[in-house]
Protein backbone atom coordinates (compact mmCIF):
# COMPACT_ATOMS: atom_id res chain seq x y z
CA UNK A 1 0.00 0.00 0.00
CA UNK A 2 3.11 2.61 0.40
CA UNK A 3 3.79 1.76 -2.67
CA UNK A 4 0.31 2.78 -4.17
CA UNK A 5 0.10 6.00 -1.48
CA UNK A 6 3.16 7.45 -3.19
CA UNK A 7 2.38 6.76 -6.76
CA UNK A 8 -1.17 8.22 -6.13
CA UNK A 9 0.76 11.16 -4.73
CA UNK A 10 3.02 11.83 -7.90
CA UNK A 11 0.13 11.25 -9.99
CA UNK A 12 -1.68 14.11 -7.67
CA UNK A 13 1.54 16.56 -8.12
CA UNK A 14 1.59 15.82 -11.61
CA UNK A 15 -1.99 17.01 -12.08
CA UNK A 16 -1.49 19.84 -10.23
CA UNK A 17 1.18 21.04 -11.96
CA UNK A 18 -0.46 20.88 -15.38
CA UNK A 19 -3.43 22.37 -13.61
CA UNK A 20 -1.25 25.42 -12.64
CA UNK A 21 0.04 25.59 -16.05
CA UNK A 22 -2.97 25.35 -17.97
CA UNK A 23 -4.54 28.12 -15.75
CA UNK A 24 -1.48 30.34 -16.36
CA UNK A 25 -1.63 29.80 -19.90
CA UNK A 26 -4.96 30.91 -19.92
CA UNK A 27 -4.07 34.00 -18.12
CA UNK A 28 -6.10 32.81 -14.87
CA UNK A 29 -4.91 32.17 -11.31
CA UNK A 30 -4.30 28.46 -10.39
CA UNK A 31 -5.89 29.02 -7.14
CA UNK A 32 -9.21 30.07 -9.47
CA UNK A 33 -9.17 25.92 -9.85
CA UNK A 34 -10.38 23.35 -7.60
CA UNK A 35 -9.41 19.52 -8.21
CA UNK A 36 -11.88 17.08 -7.41
CA UNK A 37 -10.19 13.97 -6.98
CA UNK A 38 -12.71 11.48 -8.42
CA UNK A 39 -12.43 8.18 -6.36
CA UNK A 40 -15.23 6.03 -7.78
CA UNK A 41 -12.45 4.07 -9.44
CA UNK A 42 -10.96 2.73 -5.91
CA UNK A 43 -11.60 1.59 -2.51
CA UNK A 44 -11.04 3.20 1.22
CA UNK A 45 -7.63 3.23 1.32
CA UNK A 46 -6.53 4.71 -1.88
CA UNK A 47 -9.06 7.41 -1.09
CA UNK A 48 -7.78 8.12 2.13
CA UNK A 49 -4.19 8.02 0.25
CA UNK A 50 -5.98 11.44 -1.76
CA UNK A 51 -6.76 12.90 1.79
CA UNK A 52 -2.83 12.11 2.33
CA UNK A 53 -1.39 13.69 -0.64
CA UNK A 54 -3.30 16.90 0.48
CA UNK A 55 -6.98 16.87 -1.55
CA UNK A 56 -10.00 17.54 0.89
CA UNK A 57 -12.33 17.73 -2.73
CA UNK A 58 -13.48 13.83 -3.59
CA UNK A 59 -15.89 13.04 -5.62
CA UNK A 60 -18.37 10.21 -6.46
CA UNK A 61 -20.73 9.46 -9.27
CA UNK A 62 -23.00 6.90 -7.81
CA UNK A 63 -24.57 8.03 -4.29
CA UNK A 64 -24.24 4.89 -2.38
CA UNK A 65 -20.65 4.40 -2.62
CA UNK A 66 -19.96 8.02 -1.44
CA UNK A 67 -22.42 7.16 1.64
CA UNK A 68 -19.90 3.82 2.19
CA UNK A 69 -16.70 6.14 1.63
CA UNK A 70 -18.41 8.97 3.33
CA UNK A 71 -18.81 6.89 6.54
CA UNK A 72 -15.63 4.83 6.38
CA UNK A 73 -13.40 7.63 5.87
CA UNK A 74 -15.09 9.75 8.43
CA UNK A 75 -12.98 12.68 8.03
CA UNK A 76 -14.82 16.30 8.53
CA UNK A 77 -12.09 17.58 6.78
CA UNK A 78 -13.10 16.19 3.54
CA UNK A 79 -15.76 17.93 0.93
CA UNK A 80 -17.74 15.10 -0.70
CA UNK A 81 -18.86 16.08 -4.46
CA UNK A 82 -21.48 14.01 -5.82
CA UNK A 83 -20.92 13.59 -9.43
CA UNK A 84 -23.61 11.55 -11.00
CA UNK A 85 -27.06 10.93 -11.10
CA UNK A 86 -28.62 11.17 -7.84
CA UNK A 87 -32.42 8.91 -7.99
CA UNK A 88 -34.81 10.85 -5.88
CA UNK A 89 -35.20 8.24 -2.81
CA UNK A 90 -31.07 8.43 -2.16
CA UNK A 91 -31.36 12.61 -1.63
CA UNK A 92 -32.43 12.07 2.00
CA UNK A 93 -29.66 10.42 2.93
CA UNK A 94 -27.22 12.25 0.14
CA UNK A 95 -27.42 15.72 1.52
CA UNK A 96 -25.85 15.36 5.09
CA UNK A 97 -22.73 14.61 3.50
CA UNK A 98 -22.31 16.38 0.25
CA UNK A 99 -20.64 19.91 0.16
CA UNK A 100 -21.83 20.15 -3.67
CA UNK A 101 -24.07 18.62 -5.60
CA UNK A 102 -23.04 18.97 -9.57
CA UNK A 103 -25.78 16.68 -11.09
CA UNK A 104 -29.12 19.05 -10.60
CA UNK A 105 -30.24 17.16 -13.62
CA UNK A 106 -33.61 17.90 -13.82
CA UNK A 107 -36.35 20.03 -12.32
CA UNK A 108 -37.97 16.89 -10.59
CA UNK A 109 -34.63 16.42 -8.78
CA UNK A 110 -33.97 20.22 -7.78
CA UNK A 111 -37.52 20.03 -6.24
CA UNK A 112 -37.05 16.80 -4.19
CA UNK A 113 -33.57 17.99 -3.15
CA UNK A 114 -35.06 21.66 -2.09
CA UNK A 115 -38.06 19.96 0.19
CA UNK A 116 -35.57 17.34 1.54
CA UNK A 117 -33.20 19.94 2.17
CA UNK A 118 -35.81 22.33 3.85
CA UNK A 119 -36.94 19.25 5.96
CA UNK A 120 -33.13 18.79 7.32
CA UNK A 121 -32.83 22.90 8.07
CA UNK A 122 -30.36 22.89 5.39
CA UNK A 123 -29.13 24.73 2.10
CA UNK A 124 -27.62 22.70 -0.76
CA UNK A 125 -25.10 23.93 -3.05
CA UNK A 126 -26.26 22.99 -6.44
CA UNK A 127 -24.95 22.85 -9.98
CA UNK A 128 -27.06 22.80 -13.15
CA UNK A 129 -25.83 19.99 -15.27
CA UNK A 130 -26.32 20.17 -18.83
CA UNK A 131 -26.02 17.93 -21.56
CA UNK A 132 -23.78 19.67 -24.08
CA UNK A 133 -23.06 17.22 -26.06
CA UNK A 134 -26.37 15.85 -27.19
CA UNK A 135 -26.11 12.29 -26.00
CA UNK A 136 -29.27 10.66 -25.52
CA UNK A 137 -27.69 8.84 -22.69
CA UNK A 138 -26.57 11.91 -20.72
CA UNK A 139 -28.29 13.04 -18.22
CA UNK A 140 -29.14 16.94 -17.74
CA UNK A 141 -31.29 19.78 -19.23
CA UNK A 142 -31.05 20.60 -22.78
CA UNK A 143 -28.51 24.09 -23.12
CA UNK A 144 -31.95 25.50 -24.46
CA UNK A 145 -34.17 25.05 -21.83
CA UNK A 146 -33.00 26.51 -18.71
CA UNK A 147 -33.11 30.55 -19.80
CA UNK A 148 -37.04 30.74 -18.39
CA UNK A 149 -36.55 28.54 -15.23
CA UNK A 150 -34.96 31.14 -13.49
CA UNK A 151 -37.89 32.67 -11.15
CA UNK A 152 -39.00 28.43 -10.51
CA UNK A 153 -35.58 27.67 -9.39
CA UNK A 154 -34.82 30.79 -7.35
CA UNK A 155 -38.38 29.87 -5.58
CA UNK A 156 -36.51 26.21 -4.49
CA UNK A 157 -34.86 28.68 -1.26
CA UNK A 158 -33.12 24.87 -0.30
CA UNK A 159 -30.93 24.71 -2.83
CA UNK A 160 -28.59 27.23 -4.46
CA UNK A 161 -27.63 27.07 -7.96
CA UNK A 162 -24.36 27.91 -7.93
CA UNK A 163 -23.37 27.15 -11.39
CA UNK A 164 -23.02 24.89 -14.20
CA UNK A 165 -21.63 21.26 -15.12
CA UNK A 166 -21.16 18.95 -18.03
CA UNK A 167 -19.20 16.32 -19.78
CA UNK A 168 -17.99 16.64 -23.18
CA UNK A 169 -19.33 14.23 -25.32
CA UNK A 170 -17.66 10.64 -25.23
CA UNK A 171 -16.85 10.42 -29.22
CA UNK A 172 -15.90 13.88 -29.57
CA UNK A 173 -12.42 15.47 -30.38
CA UNK A 174 -10.65 18.02 -28.24
CA UNK A 175 -11.87 20.28 -30.31
CA UNK A 176 -15.68 19.01 -29.97
CA UNK A 177 -14.78 19.24 -26.20
CA UNK A 178 -13.07 23.16 -26.20
CA UNK A 179 -16.48 23.70 -28.18
CA UNK A 180 -18.41 22.25 -25.90
CA UNK A 181 -16.74 23.69 -22.29
CA UNK A 182 -16.87 27.13 -24.46
CA UNK A 183 -20.77 26.80 -25.45
CA UNK A 184 -21.12 25.99 -20.81
CA UNK A 185 -19.30 29.33 -19.91
CA UNK A 186 -21.57 31.39 -22.39
CA UNK A 187 -24.35 29.60 -21.28
CA UNK A 188 -23.73 31.13 -17.81
CA UNK A 189 -22.55 34.22 -18.88
CA UNK A 190 -26.23 34.16 -20.36
CA UNK A 191 -27.82 33.20 -17.53
CA UNK A 192 -26.30 35.23 -14.52
CA UNK A 193 -27.10 38.14 -16.94
CA UNK A 194 -31.08 36.90 -17.88
CA UNK A 195 -31.40 35.85 -13.65
CA UNK A 196 -29.95 39.03 -12.52
CA UNK A 197 -28.94 38.86 -9.28
CA UNK A 198 -31.20 36.24 -7.92
CA UNK A 199 -27.81 33.98 -8.47
CA UNK A 200 -24.56 33.93 -8.85
CA UNK A 201 -23.47 31.50 -10.65
CA UNK A 202 -19.48 31.41 -10.20
CA UNK A 203 -18.96 27.72 -10.83
CA UNK A 204 -18.48 25.63 -14.15
CA UNK A 205 -17.77 22.13 -13.05
CA UNK A 206 -15.91 20.57 -16.75
CA UNK A 207 -13.18 19.01 -17.59
CA UNK A 208 -11.83 15.55 -16.79
CA UNK A 209 -8.11 13.15 -16.84
CA UNK A 210 -8.84 13.48 -21.06
CA UNK A 211 -9.69 17.24 -21.02
CA UNK A 212 -8.88 19.21 -18.11
CA UNK A 213 -6.47 21.52 -19.45
CA UNK A 214 -8.91 22.59 -22.38
CA UNK A 215 -11.32 23.01 -19.60
CA UNK A 216 -9.41 25.35 -17.57
CA UNK A 217 -8.87 27.14 -21.20
CA UNK A 218 -12.19 27.77 -21.48
CA UNK A 219 -12.89 29.11 -18.05
CA UNK A 220 -13.64 25.61 -15.36
CA UNK A 221 -13.26 26.54 -11.77
CA UNK A 222 -13.87 23.22 -11.20
CA UNK A 223 -12.28 19.76 -12.53
CA UNK A 224 -13.23 16.18 -12.00
CA UNK A 225 -10.40 13.80 -12.40
CA UNK A 226 -10.17 10.30 -11.81
CA UNK A 227 -8.09 7.59 -13.88
CA UNK A 228 -5.23 10.05 -14.16
CA UNK A 229 -4.64 10.09 -10.16
CA UNK A 230 -4.54 6.20 -10.23
CA UNK A 231 -2.10 5.32 -12.87
CA UNK A 232 0.41 2.87 -12.07
CA UNK A 233 -1.28 2.36 -8.87
CA UNK A 234 -2.70 -1.39 -9.39
CA UNK A 235 -6.18 -0.02 -11.09
C1 LIG B 1 -15.83 9.24 -13.72
C2 LIG B 1 -16.16 10.66 -13.89
C3 LIG B 1 -15.13 11.62 -13.94
C4 LIG B 1 -13.64 11.27 -13.92
O1 LIG B 1 -13.29 10.70 -15.14
P1 LIG B 1 -11.77 10.39 -15.52
O2 LIG B 1 -11.78 10.39 -17.00
O3 LIG B 1 -11.48 9.06 -14.93
O4 LIG B 1 -10.93 11.46 -14.96
C5 LIG B 1 -15.50 12.95 -14.05
N1 LIG B 1 -16.81 13.32 -14.11
C6 LIG B 1 -17.81 12.43 -14.05
C7 LIG B 1 -19.21 12.91 -14.11
C8 LIG B 1 -17.52 11.07 -13.94
O5 LIG B 1 -18.54 10.18 -13.90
Amino acid sequence: MSDVRERIAENMAHVRERIAAAAVRAGRHPDEVTLVAVSKYVGVDEAQALLAAGCRDLGESRPQELWRKAEALGSSAIRWHLIGHLQRNKVARTLPLVSLLHSGDSLRLLEAVHAESAAQGRVTPALLEINVSGDAAKHGFRPDEVDPLGETLAALNGVQIRGLMAMAGLEGSPDDARREFAQLRELRDRLQTAWGGRFKLAELSMGMSGDFEIAIEEGATLVRVGSLLFEGAGR
